[in-house]
């Protein structure tokens, strides 16, 4: 289905993004609009078949809608895979609110997003993603229930990263098993670019396990602070990815594994947070694959947040959360088995397992 509310789509947009709901397997676009608060925004429902949709929403200043629609889509689609490989009973869903957060968010705008959440009774769970806050969600929750990982303080299971993290580390601790024959990381040298929320507690972990850590965001304040606190080294620019290491693990935006980084990376293994890293996930996997690269694929060891907002909805202690966390070193060694036999990616045999799940 297909619903707009007051965005200018052009007839012609309609028909790309109803052939890209066909190609991509979307149940349901919506489109809001809202002229006394300035809100557009974009719901995409992807699968609804394991649960109801869940997935966080985003503020971002887009160059144009179509680009927004391409964002909400992909992102959605991953939500699905991610949900169905970590074995939730949820299916995939995600929002984007098309502005700039430091200059067009507000109460009232937040409010009315969380109204049109509301008014798909519980069909789309919404969280907090990039540019929003927990006192965002706060006002969004004012308008509806429909919300995962709100602050302690209002009921919600509070900030996932640290539980994201585990996961990272655990899905790193099984691709350096599956390369290596030992899981242990000490010793080696591993590069977080960005080291935010996900990226400082992955620091913590590598650094408990004496890793030599190199570090890298566009934030100085945050590379001073973290360098000291874990006596990581400050690593500066895109000459990232001339440097040699034995892990990659980007945590910062998506999109770093493209045609111009991959040839330079000198790294045996990429494990990372951020989610899309593949900027065509088709043609870059194969590359990775080509040489010689594990890629530990993102929506799956970046689930940790998920599982903790699912543990949420279920009631669920955080210490269950992390537990079930803990198998995503069972799944990224079982994906890297399966990808090695099928001759295929591992973000395509990550793919075909979600998809199995899917289709049972
Ligand atoms: P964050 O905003 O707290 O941290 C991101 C960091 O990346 C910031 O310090 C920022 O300065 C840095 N950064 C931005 N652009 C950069 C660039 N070009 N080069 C180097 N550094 C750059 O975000 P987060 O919550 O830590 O999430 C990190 C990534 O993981 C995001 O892609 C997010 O979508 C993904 N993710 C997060 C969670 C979670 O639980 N927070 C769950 C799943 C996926």
């Amino acid at each position: 289905m297909f619903q707009q509310s007051g965005l200018d789509v052009g007839a012609q947009q309609k028909n790309i993004i109803l052939d890209k709901m066909d190609k991509m397997g979307h149940e349901q676009v919506l489109f809001y609009r809202d002229k006394k608060t300035g809100l557009k925004a974009i719901i995409a429902i992807h699968d609804t078949k394991m649960g109801p949709s869940l997935g966080g929403v985003r503020m971002w200043n887009y160059k144009n809608e179509m680009e927004a629609v391409e964002d909400v889509l992909r992102l959605s689609r991953g939500m699905t895979y991610k949900a169905a490989i970590s074995g939730l009973q949820l299916g995939g869903g995600k929002a984007v609110i098309i502005g700039d957060a430091k200059t067009e968010k507000s109460e009232a705008l937040l409010r009315k997003f969380g109204e049109f959440v509301d008014s798909l009774n519980g069909k789309y769970i919404t969280a907090e993603d990039v540019n929003m806050s927990p006192k965002d969600m706060k006002y969004i929750k004012m308008e509806t229930n429909h919300v995962t990982g709100t602050d302690v303080a209002l009921g919600g299971s509070g900030d996932p990263s640290p539980v994201t993290a585990y996961g990272v580390y655990m899905g790193m601790k099984a691709s350096a098993m599956y390369r290596w024959g030992s899981d242990s990381l000490e010793g080696k040298t591993i590069l977080v670019q960005g080291i935010g929320h996900v990226g400082e507690y992955l620091v913590e972990h590598l650094t408990n396990e004496k890793a030599n850590i190199l570090i890298n965001d566009i934030n100085e304040e945050r590379l001073k602070e973290v360098s000291e606190k874990y006596d990581a080294e400050i690593i500066s620019g895109d000459s990232i990815f001339d440097l040699p290491m034995d892990i990659y693990a980007p945590c910062a935006l998506g999109a770093t594994l493209n045609s111009d980084s991959i040839i330079r990376l000198k790294c045996e293994i990429v494990a990372g947070a951020a989610n899309n890293q593949l900027a065509d996930e088709e043609l870059h996997a194969n590359q990775l694959k080509d040489r010689g690269i594990i890629y530990a694929p993102d929506f799956l060891i970046n689930a940790g947040g998920l599982i903790n907002v699912y543990s949420e909805i279920k009631g669920f202690s955080r210490e269950q959360a992390l537990e079930e966390t803990k198998n995503i070193y069972n799944t990224t060694l079982e994906i890297l088995n399966k990808a090695e036999k099928d001759g295929v990616t591992t973000n395509q045999a990550a793919i075909s397992i979600a998809q199995e799940i899917l289709d049972v």
